[in-house]
């Protein structure tokens, strides 16, 4: 088996090669190029033409998941803290890699690179505690009928599948090992396909843990270039775990296979994430000025391509222009060019096609709202305008909020997010639910009764809601941060899915059974199971 990958160097650029079936394999042709964005120069290329992915998802099913399921929940945690160690050491190299295709600053790398680490360690702990059981049980026997002795038990059996994992471009790292943690704990082999635009991280993340051998043969597979037709030789058991857009989401859900197998598919798609400023805040309080750096934050990080990234700012209305002076000052501090000049802040988006898929979005956005702010004479640093993806940050302002329907559906994936003033928190509530259910919504505010009040009234059409009061105004892990212990995911456009979310996520990688027997039956059965949420 070889086990270190050999990215054939061409004249000027890689060959990600595909490691499937236990080997490492190139496609036919040279495939799609990966660019440093910055300077437009192809840094690799990736191909799966020609690939036998039936093949692959056999091994990963026939090899790869029995040697899982033979170890225990707390063997497989101590495997996820072995692969994060190995990351852990070459953490430099990822964060290389990130700047050259990515244009990532050290911060936007940090996002990625120890986010997936951190994650990974998260797992590895909190997977310990689960011993040397082998499945999962959801409370304990009850009984079933007049006669106490037959009695029921939720179990969940780990999948006899292959978890296919398809990412998006912007969390090369991140979105490859948070799916890979709970899936390798819940004990079911990982097939990652990451974004083709950005594989080049994940592949090299990949070929470190192949080569230190710390995973059984047949655990982890990664597949760089298109999917193919991965998604045709799907079965019983296995899984897909996607991220990426809503339309390719949906794609997936309606592949035929995917519906005639009736595969289990969670979908992570985008997002028209917002924040509310409270109509108790004044701008000359702590909460406005928190508000103000974390809109600017979310605007400028990763370039504003987070699937979280704040896209709408709900402001009520006579606070509007005080809110914008307030953004607007902050993002003319931002310094935008080549990340690897220490004074950048901000880095180009990812390749030249978004940065035209942001500028169509920022004009379509210009048919209901004002530029509020965008740099003049816009020059990155470091940097020629004409060969690098950048994109000055664009702050807008929407003339009629209730009107203004684009800005409620255009996801621009990119430093981009508009002001929409609100009359009264009745309004406010109703145009956060106009993006159609989101990942996340944040409240700031300083009044406790409000934030109880918002929190229930987004509830039900978010994943997640943050509520800040100034006693976290400074302490509080960011509005776009994922966090492995919290449940990440959103309904309706947000795609509906739910991941991590601690011991939770592992649900989705498990059959859950009702087993009916006798107690005898179903007290020697559960020996073998432990209750994650015990
Ligand atoms: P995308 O174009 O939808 O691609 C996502 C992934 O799907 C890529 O790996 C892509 O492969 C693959 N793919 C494309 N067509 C496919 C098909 N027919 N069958 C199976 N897989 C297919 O998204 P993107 O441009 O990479 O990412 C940006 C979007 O992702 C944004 O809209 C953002 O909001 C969203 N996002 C959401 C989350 C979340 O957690 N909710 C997180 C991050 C990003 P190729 O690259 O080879 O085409």
């Amino acid at each position: 088996m070889a086990t270190t990958v050999n990215n054939r160097v061409g004249s000027d650029a890689k060959v990600l090669q595909s490691y499937l079936g236990g080997k490492w394999q190139a496609g036919t042709e040279q495939g799609a190029a990966l660019v440093n964005p910055t300077t437009g120069e192809t840094v690799a290329s990736a191909s799966s033409k020609g690939l036998d992915l039936k093949a692959a998802l056999a091994y990963s099913r026939n090899v790869g998941g029995p040697a899982l399921r033979k170890l225990s929940y707390g063997q497989r945690a101590e495997l996820l803290g072995k692969v994060a160690d190995v990351l852990a050491a070459r953490r430099d190299e990822w964060f290389e890699i990130g700047r050259k295709n990515s244009g990532n600053t050290k911060a936007d790398a940090s996002i990625d690179v120890d986010g997936s680490i951190g994650t990974l360690k998260f797992f590895a702990k909190i997977g310990s505690k689960l011993g040397d059981a082998h499945m999962l049980r959801d409370g304990g026997p009850m009984r079933l009928a007049r006669d106490a002795n037959f009695q029921g038990l939720h179990v969940g059996v780990p999948l006899e599948g292959v978890a296919v994992h398809i990412n998006a471009f912007n969390f090369p790292a991140w979105g490859l090992w948070e799916k890979a943690a709970v899936s390798l704990l819940a004990g079911v082999p990982v097939l990652a396909k990451p974004a083709t635009s950005t594989a080049w991280l994940a592949q090299e993340m990949v070929s470190a843990v192949i080569e230190a051998g710390v995973l059984p043969d047949g655990a982890l597979s990664i597949l760089c270039g298109s999917p193919s037709d991965l998604l045709d030789h799907l079965q019983l058991g296995d899984v897909v775990a996607f991220t990426g857009s809503a339309d390719t989401g949906e794609g997936i859900r309606q592949h035929p296979r995917v519906r005639e197998q009736n595969i289990r598919v969670n979908i992570e798609a985008d997002s028209l994430n917002s924040v509310l400023l409270g109509p108790d805040v004044a701008p000359d309080s702590p909460e406005f000025g928190f508000f103000a750096r974390e809109v600017m934050r979310e605007m400028t990080a990763k370039a504003g391509q987070k699937c979280t990234a704040i896209r709408r700012i709900l402001v009520p209305a006579d606070k509007a222009q005080a809110a914008i002076e307030a953004i607007a000052g902050l993002l003319k501090t931002v310094v935008v060019g080549d990340p690897a000049n220490a004074m950048t802040n901000m880095g180009p988006v990812v390749n030249m096609a978004q940065r035209k898929s942001v500028e169509e979005g920022i004009a379509k956005l210009r048919s209901q709202a004002d530029v509020a702010y965008t740099a003049e004479n816009f020059a990155p640093l470091d940097a020629d305008i004409a060969r690098g993806a950048f994109v000055s940050p664009t702050l807008l302002k929407a003339r009629d909020s209730n009107h203004a329907d684009v800005i409620h559906e255009v996801e621009v994936f990119g430093p981009v997010a508009t002001v929409v003033p609100y009359r009264d928190k009745a309004e406010a509530f109703a145009l956060a639910r106009r993006g159609g259910g989101s990942l996340v919504a944040s409240v700031f505010s300083g009044d406790a009764a409000f934030l109880a009040e918002a929190g229930t009234a987004l509830g039900t059409t978010h994943g997640r809601v943050m509520l800040i009061d100034p006693a976290i105004g400074d302490s509080h892990t960011g509005h776009g941060i994922v966090l492995p212990s919290c449940m990440h995911g959103g309904p309706g456009r947000a795609g509906g899915g739910e991941e991590l979310g601690g011991l939770h996520g592992l649900w989705f990688y498990h059959q859950r059974v009702a087993m009916q027997g006798s107690a005898a039956t179903l007290t020697a059965l559960s020996e073998k199971t432990v209750d994650p949420h015990e």
